[in-house]
């Protein structure tokens, strides 16, 4: 048997070991978190305490659930394949598959990214005549994904003026619609199976038996929602509640603005009577420059549950610094350090280049493009969101599920076939008067429009038909085939790169059909069913069976194909492999650790955000970002920022980040002559003599403050019914001026600016 405890520091053992009671590790970066976690789970397994059926781990993507099943794989010799390790949308969404009746889903339900929702909203706003200029459909989404991610459907939102109550009224027809059409956002998808759990007291009691061990990574970045849902699967406060493990690190949350709520760590403490609360101050990964400079950075944070880290790997190298005249030279700059460092030995895969904004990387790209330096780019564009790839996925959804009206329309006149606007018109306007989706309308709708309309109708059924009994990714092929797309995109001038990845979809199919074991000999989705295929009662007398046992038999291969396209970043699979340098955003890079890691664009609206920099708390959350940004690097860390920019056909004049000021000046080496701009006398204080130039200027650039003397963020307010609160954010301007206000236990509310009876504080 593996000795598994052997590499462990005498905390990390203790927290590994600890009975199976709830516990809370609250440890820095590089502390060991993540691998104190793979490993309890693999002691915990060894010595017999659960079987690998009993354990479900939320991570916070799907990499590193991935990462954490070939970690677990190599200290035990057990089929990892089919244990409930995944993200919280994952692993609900297999519950949702295997339950979908429970739920009142359809089989084959599908699930709408963010771009998707956004397209959903727009089309429900027009066919209900609402005016998007009053009720502009990102608002309206972002309103209904912080409802969802509090858990509250319509009826339990508080609707407290007009405005809000048409917004209320709009969430209410967006699920009626999204039900009729068997669709499902990212957030639904949590509440759906919260709902479900909440209810269903023998599938409640089943899950509760079942997973003996919760464990939770990142825990900092759970939502409320995700909260509620932990406790529910654990059943927390019973007696017989699953030992959930937490880990996480409050200086790494940064996810607030997506409805994380670092509280949850403490109402952890609390409500799951935790017993056991283990700091780490070992830093096995940076070097001493790297760390002190995270350590000093983050200090100046003032909300913090404090921790403090060391190392005893020695200063190493300092942290160099750099100064570019424009981001061009900044990226070649980068180029020319990184070949310095593959001189070296480094394989590229081992240096990474992080940015706050996706927009931030073309040029690097281009430049590395120009030298020839292999590159994978994570989370920008993802490849299930390319155009072409999003047609041919439609097709496939509709073959699915008929009745998805999104994906109906998105190809039913692509590539045309002569459906125009007056004819989807008529079949709306059928589909309305019916209640039923647009195929179902198909029907109503005579004459010319009607006969093409069937046409395509009958495209669809015979593509059907006619791949109901073949493999995936033949399927996949002979829909882009029927579908006409290929042939659609070789007339186009830019269509080669488009047929490219239309072919990329298939080997994505044939790569997720062995994967996830949908080929012949492997066994099912979930592995062997057999051993815990349970029969249950539910109160209606049917029978509940193991989401285990149910899934094979209710999830068709495409179905989760389909799924795993919404939900998996899906890089394009022809850069797999290579050793490539890795570019990301800094929240990409959470969990992650190189060798060598630049962050660039350090400059006043760039990092810290625009969006974040009149806020103390959104400051507060850069410099966690920019904490968690600095302890990816393990021996090499680059930090550059540039005198301007292009970035959104703008050319930008940035000053230089308020975070390179906070960093020790002795971990940092200058590669370009420090230059004191004006504003920065010494340090903090220079930032007090000056704060009216930082702030107009990041106010002028980005049309920040809607008036002059008028509302501003970060502005305290009372509210005569909220109380106290503080302004996040300013939508619009004039009378037409709405802010996001945080007002603390009232929560976040959306309110018109010149309508709501504010006062400043
Ligand atoms: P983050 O907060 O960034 O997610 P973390 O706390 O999860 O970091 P890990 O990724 O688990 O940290 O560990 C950081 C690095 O330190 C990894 O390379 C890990 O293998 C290594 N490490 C952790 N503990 C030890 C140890 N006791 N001995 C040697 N190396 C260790
Ligand atoms: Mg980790």
């Amino acid at each position: 048997m593996q000795n598994l405890l052997h590499n462990l520091n005498p905390e990390q053992l203790a927290a590994v070991t600890l009975p199976a009671q709830s516990a809370l590790i609250l440890a820095g970066a590089g502390s060991g978190k993540t691998r104190v976690l793979t490993t309890r789970i693999a002691w915990l397994i060894q010595t017999g305490q659960v079987s690998p059926q009993g354990v479900l781990a939320v991570t916070f993507t799907n990499k590193a659930a991935k990462e954490l099943l070939t970690r677990l794989s190599a200290m035990l010799p057990i089929n990892t394949r089919g244990m409930w390790i995944g993200t919280f949308h994952g692993l609900c969404n297999r519950l949702l598959r295997a339950h979908h009746r429970d739920a009142g889903l359809p089989q084959t339900f599908q699930i709408l990214d963010s771009g998707d929702q956004l397209s959903f909203i727009k089309r429900l706003l027009k066919a209900n005549n609402i005016d998007d200029e009053k009720f502009p459909p990102k608002t309206l989404m972002y309103f209904i994904n912080s409802a969802k991610d509090q858990g509250l459907r319509a009826a339990q939102v508080d609707a407290y003026d007009e405005f809000n109550r048409k917004l209320v009224g709009l969430y209410d027809l967006y699920d009626a619609q999204c039900q009729r059409e068997g669709v499902v956002d990212f957030a639904e998808l949590l509440l759906r199976t919260y709902e479900l759990l909440s209810r269903n007291q023998p599938l409640r009691e089943h899950y509760q038996a079942r997973f003996k061990h919760i464990l939770v990574d990142e825990f900092q970045d759970t939502n409320d929602l995700q909260y509620k849902w932990l406790k529910l699967m654990a059943g927390a406060g019973s007696s017989r509640g699953a030992a959930v493990f937490a880990v996480g690190d409050d200086d790494q949350s940064i996810y607030a603005f997506r409805g994380a709520n670092v509280g949850n760590m403490s109402a952890f403490e609390r409500e799951f009577e935790v017993q056991n609360l283990i700091k780490l101050e070992q830093n096995y990964r940076s070097h001493g420059h790297i760390l002190d400079s995270a350590n000093i950075l983050i200090a100046n944070n003032s909300k913090r549950l404090g921790k403090n880290l060391r190392t005893d790997a020695g200063h190493g190298e300092p942290v160099r610094v750099m100064e570019a005249s424009s981001d061009i030279q900044e990226a070649n700059w980068i180029i020319e350090e990184a070949k310095n460092l593959i001189r070296e030995g480094l394989p590229r895969s081992e240096i990474a280049i992080l940015y706050r904004s996706n927009a931030q990387s073309r040029v690097i790209e281009h430049a590395l493009f120009s030298a020839n330096i292999p590159y994978r780019v994570y989370g920008g564009q993802r490849f299930f969101e390319r155009a072409e790839i999003k047609h041919a996925i439609a097709y496939l959804q509709l073959m699915d599920n008929l009745h998805n009206d999104s994906a109906f329309l998105r190809v039913v006149n692509f590539p045309t076939r002569g459906i125009g606007a007056r004819s989807l018109e008529q079949l709306q306007d059928a589909a309305k008067q019916h209640a039923c989706s647009l195929y179902a309308a198909v029907p109503y709708v005579g004459g010319k429009a009607g006969s093409s309309l069937a046409a395509f109708i009958k495209l669809i059924e015979g593509a059907r038909f006619e791949t109901q009994y073949l493999p995936l990714p033949e399927m996949v092929q002979i829909v882009i085939e029927l579908s006409t797309l290929k042939t659609h995109y070789q007339t186009e001038k830019e269509g080669a790169d488009r047929i490219e990845n239309l072919d990329q979809l298939v080997n994505a199919a044939s790569l997720f059909v062995s994967e996830e074991g949908f080929g012949k000999d492997a066994p099912a989705l979930t592995g062997p069913a057999s051993a815990n295929t349970v029969l249950l009662e539910n109160g209606d007398g049917n029978v509940i069976i193991d989401a285990d046992a149910a899934l094979p038999t209710v999830m068709s291969p495409l179905s989760a194909f389909l799924s795993h396209a919404s939900l998996e970043a899906g890089d394009n699979q022809a850069q797999a492999g290579q050793d490539a340098m890795q570019l990301m955003t800094v929240h990409s890079a959470k969990g992650l650790e190189f060798d060598a890691v630049f962050i660039t664009g350090l400059e006043e609206g760039l990092f810290p955000h625009e969006n974040s920099a009149q806020e103390e708390s959104g400051v507060e959350e850069e410099r966690r970002l920019m904490y968690v940004a600095i302890t990816r690097a393990r021996q090499r860390l680059y930090l550059s920022f540039s005198q301007t920019r292009m970035l959104h056909g703008q050319t930008r004049y940035n000053m230089r980040s308020r975070f390179l000021e906070e960093l020790p000046e002795e971990s940092l080496k200058w590669l370009s002559p420090k230059i004191q701009p004006q504003w920065f006398g010494n340090k903090k204080s220079a930032w007090d003599d000056a704060p009216a130039v930082g702030a107009n200027r990041i106010a002028q650039n980005f049309n920040q403050v809607a008036d002059a003397n008028a509302w501003r963020i970060g502005q305290g307010v009372a509210h005569p019914k909220f109380g106290e609160g503080v302004i996040v954010n300013i939508e619009g301007s004039g009378t037409n001026a709405r802010a996001h206000i945080n007002f603390g236990k009232f929560g976040m509310k959306l309110l018109d600016l010149s309508i709501a009876k504010l006062e400043k504080i």
